[in-house]
């Protein structure tokens, strides 16, 4: 629930049982309220503030672990080919010249 409404809520609330409570009160509940929350996730394991950090790691990990040597250039990265009089190399097609394939 966003601030505005809890402070809105609360500040209604407490009309209806005769209270006019002043605003640095009503913000005051608000981050008790936002502090609760807060523990609560923790506790329950719902919050988690680097949630997205590793799901992009988990992500990384499981693109590394599929990392394999390139069959091509064998990992070099080149492919060399002997001709009658001289050799040439070249960046390998299949890796793009990197050595790896995933
Ligand atoms: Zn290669």
């Amino acid at each position: 629930m966003p601030s505005d409404l809890l402070k809105e809520s609360i500040a209604q609330a407490a009309e209806e049982h005769g209270f006019i409570l002043p605003p640095e009160c009503i913000s005051d509940i608000v981050a008790a309220v936002d502090m609760c929350r807060e523990l609560d996730s923790y506790l329950t394991g719902g919050y988690c503030p680097q949630k997205e950090e590793i799901s992009r790691l988990k992500a990384a990990l499981d693109r590394e672990r599929g990392k394999a040597i390139c069959e091509s250039c064998k990992g070099s990265g080149w492919i060399t080919t002997q001709g009658p009089y001289h050799g040439s190399s070249s960046s390998c097609v299949h890796c793009g010249g990197v050595g790896f394939v995933y």
